[in-house]
């Protein structure tokens, strides 16, 4: 469902929720590819050429692994923790930026302890992800401190 556009003024709640906009549980089914994550859409409409949602990934949860045509620009607004963008593992916190470029892989992890909620800015129109193949996977974790980004290593292990 897309965010209330004809309400001008909505407010925060406790616990990064938000007045008259619903909150949607990703489904978890063993095989899907993300885990503990929701999704409130804040602003959506004819009005907008992009969408704004919020995202929180649960403690020890992470989104799906995915690249795409479309760009997103990221702002971490709760916890923290790291993500892959390309080739690259970054530690993210509250208030860092991240840019996501076309077609660059890309997931968010949160840590054990903590929630990871962010801010995505999306085009309204959009292509639908991609998912990554078996040989996808396997020139990724070539690289050390992803394959250990993508076991959920707290660390590189280096
Ligand atoms: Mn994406």
């Amino acid at each position: 469902m897309s965010a209330d556009e004809t309400r001008i003024h909505r407010k925060a709640q406790p616990g990064f929720r938000w007045e008259h906009v619903d909150c949607v549980n990703y489904k978890e089914d063993g095989a899907a590819p993300f885990k503990a994550v929701t999704r409130q859409v804040l602003f959506s409409g004819a009005a907008l050429d992009g969408e704004l949602r919020y995202f929180e990934v649960a403690p020890g949860g992470h989104s799906t692994l995915e690249r795409h045509a479309h760009a997103h620009a990221v702002v971490i607004l709760r916890g923290r923790g790291r993500c892959l963008v390309g080739d690259t593992v970054y530690e993210v916190e509250e208030r860092d930026l991240v840019s996501v470029p076309p077609m660059a892989w890309h997931q968010f992890r949160a840590g054990e302890q903590e929630p990871l909620g962010f801010l995505c800015l999306v085009n309204a129109r959009r292509d639908r992800p991609q998912l990554p193949t078996a040989d996808d996977i396997a020139r990724l974790e070539a690289v050390p401190a992803i394959a250990a980004f993508l076991r959920g290593a707290e660390t590189d292990g280096s």
